[in-house]
């Protein structure tokens, strides 16, 4: 597969009368439906001027005809660039800045407003139930404009949990070589059922999803969102689930999440931020499955996961996709570490993305010479190859000029049976510049004595990363991926130090 614009299509020749996505009110779209949908959006993109290399921006809800209008950009020749549905305001007026799609799609109700801030792109809307100006054609296009593997194919915008969303640009060959290194390592075939519940504006939806059904003939069970009972309706029929952490403790809520209800599965997998451990344990424990995860982000799609066949690890994101390399460095020298000790992760491989839209900048700061890109997380290697996650760079604590790494810490106060989850955080300390803290979630709403929870940890921690404080939370403050928001933890609790 070189591309999966051309690896759809052959599935519909191969395919036309099959089901490409069944619907949340149980109609069917075969596949050749889904192409004769979206050649009528390429026939609308085409005649309103839409150009090969040119942006086409979607912030429109989930829907089959958003899926087409991907397609659609691919047989064009655009990029498409997908937007999270929460921005609003000066955040949309950003990234239409940046960006410069010469065609926006929009909901109709934002239309008047993204008008006024783009106006000189084609507008097209597009509703949550597929209807608006960009469904209108009865004319198709189907020439295919052809492009080579180092062309973009689309831009995706960081989640921003680090910082200002970055806008980088994937390429044909980043996308497909993905795809098919997935196909392969998940055995995914067209026999394959693959539960949608994901949002289809971020990388885990789109491109693991999304181009892993429709370019080997399986079939999309198409939820507009998450909801814990859809999902197990579905189990029955479905063979995959692809889910963020917060979809499986979810599951783990609900009792009818069981052994037999999960009997037809074959595969759940986790990602796009850290499964917990429990979690991990629980889910065996009711249904004998082990979720699968995996780790990646948007700049280079999927980098390693746990493997199909052979041990699953709690708390390890499993060993480099084939073709990929992944390595732990010293992040000043670059010089790769060994077992067990934490230091930069650094990927490289034809999944890496061609740069930062826009801001050559930032491509030459992350991405080295060597072809390698700096991830900006930390980890390490054990023994046997796989790869744990430490956290991100940026939430790396020094104190008194010690590194601390806030998942060591993480992990050991989630073994308390007080404690659901929780997040430590370094805030400004007078003398130690950064001091460790703790925040908890608690099962009962109560947190335990500071000495009980520093006795936990007493001979498991060296003195200078346990907690110097330890404060409590409803819920760790999540974005729709089920990322933690560190960085709105660090203001929240900034003078608990001082
Ligand atoms: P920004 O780069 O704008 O700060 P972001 O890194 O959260 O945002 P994404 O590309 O959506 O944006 O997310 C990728 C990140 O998600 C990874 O760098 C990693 O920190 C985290 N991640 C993904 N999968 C896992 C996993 N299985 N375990 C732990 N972390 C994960
Ligand atoms: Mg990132």
């Amino acid at each position: 597969m070189d591309n999966i614009y051309t690896a759809f299509v052959d599935r519909v020749e191969t395919h036309p009368n099959k089901a490409a996505v069944e619907c949340d009110d149980g109609t069917a779209v075969t596949y050749r439906d889904l192409l004769e949908k979206s050649q009528r959006i390429a026939s609308m993109l085409a005649t309103a001027g839409v150009q090969p290399g040119d942006r086409v921006a979607c912030q429109v809800q989930k829907s089959v005809r958003a899926v087409a209008t991907y397609l659609a950009v691919l047989q064009i020749g655009g990029v498409y660039l997908p937007l999270n549905t929460a921005y609003t305001g000066a955040e949309l007026q950003y990234f239409l800045d940046d960006a410069e799609p010469a065609a926006v799609v929009v909901d109709p109700a934002a239309a008047s407003t993204v008008r006024d801030m783009r106006p000189t792109a084609a507008l097209f809307t597009l509703d949550a139930a597929g209807n608006g100006t960009l469904s209108a054609s009865d004319t198709r296009l189907t020439a295919v404009t052809p492009v080579g593997p180092g062309d973009p194919a689309a831009i995706l915008y960081t989640s921003g949990t680090t910082g200002r969303s970055k806008g980088a640009v994937l390429t044909h060959e980043n996308l497909a070589s993905n795809c098919r290194a997935l196909l392969e390592a998940w055995e995914f075939t067209e026999t394959d059922r693959l539960i949608h519940a994901l949002p289809i504006f971020h990388i885990h939806g789109l491109f693991v999803a999304i181009n892993m059904s429709l370019t080997s003939g399986a079939t999309l069970l198409w939820m507009d969102k998450f909801d814990v009972d859809g999902v197990v309706d579905r189990f029955t029929t479905a063979t995959v689930l692809m889910g963020v952490p917060t979809f499986y403790t979810r599951l783990l809520a609900s009792d009818r999440l069981t052994r037999s209800a999960t009997a037809n599965m074959r595969l759940f997998v986790s990602g796009s931020a850290p499964l917990l451990s429990a979690d991990f344990d629980a889910f065996y424990d009711r249904t004998g499955h082990h979720i699968l995860e995996r780790y990646g982000m948007t700049e280079t799609g999927m980098n390693t996961t746990n493997p199909y066949r052979g041990l699953r690890k709690a708390g390890s994101v499993g060993q480099p996709l084939p073709g990929v390399e992944v390595r732990v460095v010293e992040p000043h020298s670059g010089e790769a570490l060994p077992a067990g000790q934490i230091g930069s992760i650094e990927v490289r491989g034809p999944n890496v993305f061609d740069r930062y839209w826009r801001n050559p900048e930032k491509t030459h700061e992350e991405k080295r010479d060597t072809g390698f890109f700096i991830t900006g997380d930390q980890g390490f290697y054990d023994t046997d190859g796989y790869l744990h996650i430490s956290g991100r760079s940026k939430d790396m604590i020094i104190s008194g000029g010690y590194n601390v790494y806030p998942k060591e810490i993480e992990q050991l106060l989630d073994e308390h049976p007080a404690v659901v989850e929780s997040a430590v955080i370094g805030v400004p300390h007078a003398d130690l510049g950064e001091g460790v803290v703790a925040v908890v979630v608690t099962t009962n709403g109560r947190l335990p004595s500071e000495a009980e929870l520093n006795d936990l940890l007493a001979d498991q921690l060296a003195r200078y990363k346990r907690p110097r404080a330890y404060r409590k939370v409803e819920h760790l403050p999540r974005n729709v991926m089920g990322k933690v928001q560190k960085a709105q933890l660090r203001e929240q609790f900034a003078t608990v130090l001082t």
